[in-house]
């Protein structure tokens, strides 16, 4: 049975049921109100069951879905325990973040995952998009050719991806200041 849950832009019918998927459990940070950090499980979690508070879970647990969950084209390799990742959106769905278990921190970049990562990166450019892989504290960013490493992004630091003259891309970490700057010269 399909599940149609409420987002910021509406109701949104699932693809696809957890089952007894529990990765994002463990792969995504949750502040409040549990406060647990990234790739730790969260104390509540019934491995191969679910939430064992599902009645009460929080809003921030109630309100996630991942790509998986949302995409029927992704392919069954993408199943967050197969592939060892939970893809999810944030920017009013313009990023696409890619959070790898630390337990498989490659993953992301074995086949059959890395071409199409390229591949998804290569299309969100074009419509002010990004895609972003997270491994603990590091960060990843994909372009359509290759894969930038940016370490550890701090809370006040942005991602800023651009079109380079030869016609390839390329990305850097900015600051408050420098994001506000190009947003100013209209580059961001
Ligand atoms: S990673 Fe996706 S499919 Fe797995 S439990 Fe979380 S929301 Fe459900
Ligand atoms: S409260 Fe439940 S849904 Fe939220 S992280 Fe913990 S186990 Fe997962």
């Amino acid at each position: 049975m399909s599940l149609t849950v409420d987002t910021p832009n509406g109701p949104f019918t699932l693809a696809r049921e957890c089952g007894g998927c529990t990765l994002c459990c463990k792969v995504m940070r949750v502040d409040e109100p549990l406060h647990k950090p990234l790739n730790v499980w969260c104390g509540h979690c019934v491995l191969g069951k679910g939430c064992g508070i599902h009645e009460s879970r929080p809003p921030v647990c109630r309100n996630f879905h991942c790509v998986w969950l949302m995409d029927a084209s992704l392919g069954p390799e993408w199943h967050p325990e197969r592939s060892h990742m939970v893809l999810w959106l944030d920017l009013d769905g313009r990023r696409l973040n890619v959070n790898v278990d630390e337990s498989h921190p490659d993953a992301w970049r074995g086949e059959p995952y890395y071409s199409q990562l390229k591949r998804l990166a290569s299309m969100a450019l074009y419509r002010d998009g990004q895609v972003v892989v997270f491994v603990g504290a590091s960060t990843f960013v994909i372009l359509p050719n290759r894969h930038v490493p940016l370490g550890d992004l701090a809370a006040d630091e942005y991602i800023f991806i651009e079109r380079l003259a030869d016609g390839g891309w390329d990305a850097r970490k900015v600051d408050e200041t420098q994001a506000e700057e190009l947003r100013r010269s209209g580059r961001a």
